[in-house]
């Protein structure tokens, strides 16, 4: 196309307004905000005129106005809406990792509704601490003498390095350098927080001899970080926290002996400056956090956050909403000294919890005190644990449903043996049994369905493909509202094809 005729083609284009005055925008702009049909205007005007930079022709104007009115519709539907997950995985991060207990819903939204005690103490009649709703409910779940909960774990890491580390040394295994999903890296955490990371060991093993080598009068702690989605079989080795622990006290008791002697001027590992004016602590990024051992995972249990404690961790952080089941938050549990220190750390107020957060955590770990009453009514808890014999019913109404709705000879429904994951870097390696819907279609195709499913429903559902059938899991629907809502997504689809 020669500059000239590009330009006059460019020239057809139309202009805002008079876009805005075709009919189907006109009719649009009674119902949706007059701002977001012009953003829709202009954006479509652009994408013809980039096409026609392209070398492509120009699209006639109800086309453009048609396309508008296509991303105005898609601008005015909310972006963070639910979704039904059917795909088995439970703890899935791309979907809002744990649903809530009703009991923490509720709470949430009391709390937004008026005004709380955040930081309000009713007994003495005067200010009170937002940290003070969790902390005792933590302290009885996990036996720990002082909790914290902030913004998340990635949070939490960053508080305790830039606390305990900052301008000293924390050691870590090779071993344990991972990324977790969503571009977590112990070592830009470590960056961040001003620590100089210390990497001991190899990527397959590290002993107890790496660490005690490793550690001088700078170092500030060794840390644990739970390998989370990633395991190494085979020729291995890494060293217990019983282990750890024996070590940071070794070099404490030498620690306070230098300080007793006044030896630390001079001592006999020479220069005191920069030495680590604290003990050397152990702490673990523990990622998931169990709380309750769950049978159900045989021996894949991890040791729960409680366990841990007692083999020896000064501190252990993890999520508030992988395998505990509550919000997005970063729980930090270990000595009360520890706890007052990151609590007057002014990272702490900027990594602070909301009330809504808070509300709904508080409310989770209540149902913690009675661990039976957790395993039912935490979501999280009673879908990991649910067997197949339990799921079995709800797959069979799914598959009825299906069937009813659907137009008779569209589909083969069969119910399957199946695999769920736990999800959330917990269990990686645990396979948990389940029972699916396995949807067989003889109209359409199940990667057709499945894009239609997720891409033009308010209630977007994600299922799976496996061999050119859509599988939906029942472990992880969270009522059997969800059983109808699927029948019925399906039948519009199967309509909607033309054989
Ligand atoms: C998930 C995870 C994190 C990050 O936790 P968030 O709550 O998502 O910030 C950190 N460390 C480990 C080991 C994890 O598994």
């Amino acid at each position: 196309m020669t500059a000239s005729s590009l330009q006059d083609t460019l020239r057809t284009l139309p202009q805002v307004e008079e876009l805005l005055q075709t009919e189907c925008l006109a009719q649009l702009e009674a119902v949706l905000p007059r701002a977001v049909v012009v953003e829709a205007a202009r954006a479509a005007i652009s994408d013809a005129r980039n096409r026609i930079f392209d070398g492509g022709s120009a699209s006639p104007k109800d086309e453009i106005a048609l396309s508008a009115a296509s991303i105005a519709l898609q601008t005015a539907k909310p972006s963070l809406r639910r979704v039904i997950n059917a795909a088995g995985v439970v703890i899935h991060t791309n979907l809002g990792r744990s649903v809530l207990p009703h009991s923490a819903v509720k709470a949430v939204e009391d709390v937004a509704h008026g005004y709380s005690t955040l930081e309000y103490d009713t007994q003495s009649m005067a200010r009170g601490s937002r940290h003070a709703h969790c902390e005792q409910l933590l302290r009885l779940i996990t036996g720990a003498e002082a909790a914290l909960a902030v913004n998340n774990n990635a949070a939490a890491v960053l508080l305790v390095l830039t606390e305990f580390a900052k301008g000293h040394e924390a050691i870590v295994s090779r071993g344990e350098l991972v990324e977790i999903g969503g571009s977590f890296r112990i070592p830009d955490i470590m960056e961040l927080s001003g620590a100089r990371m210390v990497e001991v060991g190899t990527t397959n093993k590290t002993h107890v001899s790496d660490y005690a080598n490793a550690i001088n009068q700078n170092t500030g702690l060794l840390l644990k970080v739970h390998p989370s989605n990633y395991r190494m079989a085979g020729f291995t080795e890494a060293v217990p926290l019983k282990e750890l622990r024996k070590i940071a006290d070794a070099e404490n008791r030498m620690r306070s002996q230098e300080r007793e002697t006044q030896l630390n001027a001079a001592g006999p590992r020479g220069l005191a400056n920069g030495a680590c004016p604290d003990d050397l602590l152990v702490y673990e990024d523990q990622g998931s956090g169990a709380l309750l051992r769950l049978d159900c995972f045989g021996d894949y249990a991890e040791p729960t956050v409680g366990e841990s404690l007692r083999n020896g961790c000064d501190l252990i952080s993890f999520s508030g909403d992988k395998l505990l089941g509550g919000p997005q938050a970063g729980i930090i549990v270990g000595r009360k000294d520890l706890v007052e220190r990151l609590k007057a750390n002014p990272l702490a107020r900027a990594l602070r919890l909301d009330k809504m957060t808070i509300a709904a955590l508080e409310e989770t770990l209540r149902l913690y005190l009675d661990p039976e009453r957790a395993k039912r009514e935490v979501p999280t808890i009673a879908m990991l644990s649910a067997t197949p014999e339990e799921l079995e019913p709800r797959a069979e109404a799914l598959a009825k449903a299906i069937l009813s709705k659907t137009p008779n000879g569209s589909v083969n429904v069969e119910i399957v043996d199946e695999i769920s994951r736990a999800g959330g870097g917990a269990l990686p390696m645990c396979d948990i049994p389940t029972r699916a819907v396995r949807v067989e279609f003889l109209r359409g195709s199940a990667q057709d369905c499945e894009r239609a499913l997720i891409q033009h429903r308010k209630t977007p559902i994600i299922g799976r493909i496996k061999k050119d059938a859509l599988l939906l899991d029942v472990r992880t629907l969270v009522d059997d509202e969800e059983i109808d809502m699927i029948a019925q997504a399906l039948a519009e689809y199967l309509e909607g094809v033309v054989r």
